[in-house]
């Protein structure tokens, strides 16, 4: 029940119509009888600056950003943590009596995702595929954990950069390679995970993918960040070379419940979070 004491949460992005956090979200808040609500607010690229200026003045009390937005809202926030600032993006602001500080949960989300799955992640030889938004944040975490890591990005320039920006930050050395067919297969023959974080798979490209099905072995974990479809192109060729594959349902509710708990100061549902998403690709995307 919405109240006249409810307090709003949003995501702010553009387009948001498909998102699952309202979803997820909600579900939380039910669960642990919070009178909170989470709702989609499309904000187009060149009404950020307004609509900052709306948060603040509605009081809205946290936010997730997304495309196109997470970048430029930097420069709109008051405070940023330490890990936001490294990254150069923000998903996450909390609005501290007036004071907007902006975090990034998409690196934890992904490392947390993967722990899940593999245990340590120290030591382990990851391929990362993407240098956007959600790359940056995920190479961060990945370095700050002790992988070994390799980045392959369609446009090479931006995948240097990043490395060097890791280096020079973390103190880690980042290796980075072209992104073709026979430069990937001789690099996953020594890795242990492939991670892909770009949006190549994603609806409605549902058919590419980056990786050639010969160039996956059967020791290979392969993460695709994507999640919608949750079975992309790329995990269903990995499965069927004998891979290991993992899809972007983990990965969305872990950054979700780092998200929760920054707005909460609460432990997140993650298992109630989880099942809303599913319920939601699962009934409510035919
Ligand atoms: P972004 O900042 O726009 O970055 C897009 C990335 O994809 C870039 O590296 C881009 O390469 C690459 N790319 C796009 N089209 C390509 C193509 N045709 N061929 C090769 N590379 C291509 O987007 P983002 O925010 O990082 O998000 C990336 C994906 O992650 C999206 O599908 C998003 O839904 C998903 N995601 C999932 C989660 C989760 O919780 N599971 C969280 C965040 C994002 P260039 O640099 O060369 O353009």
């Amino acid at each position: 029940m919405i109240s006249s004491r409810t307090k709003l949460f949003a995501l702010i992005g553009d387009p948001v119509e498909r998102s699952l956090s309202p979803a997820m979200y909600n579900a939380a808040f039910r669960k642990l009888g919070l009178d909170y609500v989470y709702a989609t607010l499309r904000v187009a690229r060149g009404s950020l600056p307004e609509a900052i200026k709306g948060v603040r003045a509605l009081g809205i009390r946290g936010l997730n950003v997304t495309t196109p937005h997470k970048v430029d809202i930097v420069r709109l926030l008051d405070e940023l943590d330490e890990l936001a600032s490294r990254v150069g993006a923000v998903n996450t602001v909390k609005n501290e009596d007036g004071k907007l500080i902006g975090f990034n949960t998409d690196g934890r989300g992904a490392t947390e995702a993967l722990k899940e799955k593999v245990g340590k992640l120290g030591g382990q030889e990851v391929v990362l595929l993407g240098a956007g938004g959600a790359a940056r944040a995920i190479a961060f975490s990945l370095a700050e954990a002790g992988v070994e890591l390799t980045l392959a990005n369609r446009t090479t320039l931006k995948a240097k950069k990043l490395a060097a920006s890791i280096e020079r930050k973390l103190g880690f050395k980042v290796k980075q390679v072209e992104l073709k067919q026979e430069v990937l297969k001789r690099v996953l023959e020594q890795a242990d995970i492939l991670i892909n974080a770009t949006s190549v798979g994603m609806y409605p490209d549902v058919d590419q993918t980056l990786v050639k099905a010969d160039v996956v072995h059967q020791g290979l974990l392969v993460n695709d960040i994507v999640y919608e479809p949750l079975t992309t192109r790329l995990l269903r060729e990995a499965k069927d070379a004998g891979a290991q594959t993992m899809n972007g349902l983990g990965m969305l509710v872990h950054q979700g419940a780092a998200s929760f708990e920054l707005w909460t100061g609460k432990k997140a549902p993650i298992d109630v979070m989880k099942a809303a998403v599913r319920k939601e690709l699962g009934e409510g995307r035919k």
